[in-house]
């Protein structure tokens, strides 16, 4: 009965995270509607039905079962969820929580906020920070506009979502203290039945798969036989480069994988070493089992 096994993946509805999770779903070469006006959309060619959802109510319809599993920012995973896995990080939507007071305070250290009070709309997440760091104040829980708390006398300070810091400034706040990193989360259900965490494997594994497609290169090149053990020393390749002779004698081609990281460095000795003709091109998808989700399954 497994092929009507489906999983229900929970989505924003329409924020910062919608768009790049309904780009990634659709990089996996899965197929289907997104139009977020619906509530539903169910996929065509994979067995997977997407739930539109405001992101503060993805971990609790994980937590019970409503949805299989969701992407939401670190940041609500956290400060919202309970009984859920963390899954796998996406990279995408990054930002951080931070503490940030007006401008004009001069700022000694996390003493400040000792008997102030913060406006937040994460008092899960800041209780736990100011327990750690042994500072007694008062939490303000506002559930939007945080950052004109200060402004309007209802708190010393704030404690929100930064990603360029714009938004402090122009309400007159700066960032004194990072509580957390965040980025975009897969969160699951904790009692997932073993098809649908097979379902889920085959998700994950593709989302591995065009991730590491975006941060690799495939390149070709022109090399004299002469020079070809230096030129495939600094291409690793994803087992060992490819090489081919040239109809031109004592000529090779030489195909490979660079990471982009090291991208610029190595074509600068690739050239050095008499590489000609260098083509790169991009990769769409890179099929590869990577480790830390290989633990996740078993
Ligand atoms: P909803 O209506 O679904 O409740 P929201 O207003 O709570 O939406 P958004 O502002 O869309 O939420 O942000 C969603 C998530 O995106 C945040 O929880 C955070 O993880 C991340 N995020 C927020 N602001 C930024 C930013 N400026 N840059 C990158 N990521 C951000
Ligand atoms: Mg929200």
């Amino acid at each position: 009965m497994t092929n009507n096994i489906i999983l229900r993946l929970a989505i924003q509805r329409k924020g910062r995270l919608s768009e790049d999770s309904l780009s990634l779903i659709k990089e996996c070469g899965i197929n289907f509607s997104s139009d977020t006006s619906k509530l539903k959309s169910e996929a065509r060619n994979f067995p997977i039905e997407f739930l539109f959802l405001r992101d503060d109510d993805i971990p609790d319809y994980v937590a019970d079962g409503v949805a299989d599993i969701g992407i939401v920012g670190e940041n609500v995973a956290i400060e919202k969820g309970k009984n859920i896995d963390h899954v796998k990080k996406l990279g995408f939507s990054k930002c951080r929580l931070s503490l940030a007071v007006p401008k004009e305070i001069n700022y000694g250290g996390l003493g400040f906020f000792n008997n102030a009070s913060i406006a937040t709309s994460y008092p899960n997440i800041l209780r736990n920070y100011l327990k750690e760091n042994n500072i007694q104040a008062e939490i303000h829980e506002i559930s939007g506009s945080v950052e004109i708390a200060p402004g309007i006398g209802l708190a010393a300070g704030i404690c929100d979502i930064v990603s360029s810091g714009s938004t402090l400034l122009s309400n007159g706040l700066k960032e004194v203290e990072t509580v957390m990193h965040s980025e975009a989360l897969i969160i699951g259900n904790q009692s997932l039945s073993t098809e649908k965490k097979e379902l889920l494997r085959k998700l994950i594994f593709r989302i591995e798969s065009v991730q590491k497609g975006k941060n690799s290169k495939y390149i070709l090149l022109n090399a004299p036989n002469g020079r070809l053990e230096e030129i495939v020393r600094l291409l690793p390749g994803m087992r060992s480069p490819t090489v081919v002779p040239l109809a031109k004698k004592d000529w090779s081609s030489v195909h490979s994988v660079l990471n982009e990281d090291e991208f610029w460095e190595v074509i600068e000795k690739l050239r050095a070493a008499g590489a000609e003709g260098i083509l790169v091109v991009p990769i769409e998808k890179m099929i590869v089992w990577l480790l830390p989700m290989a633990l996740y399954f078993t």
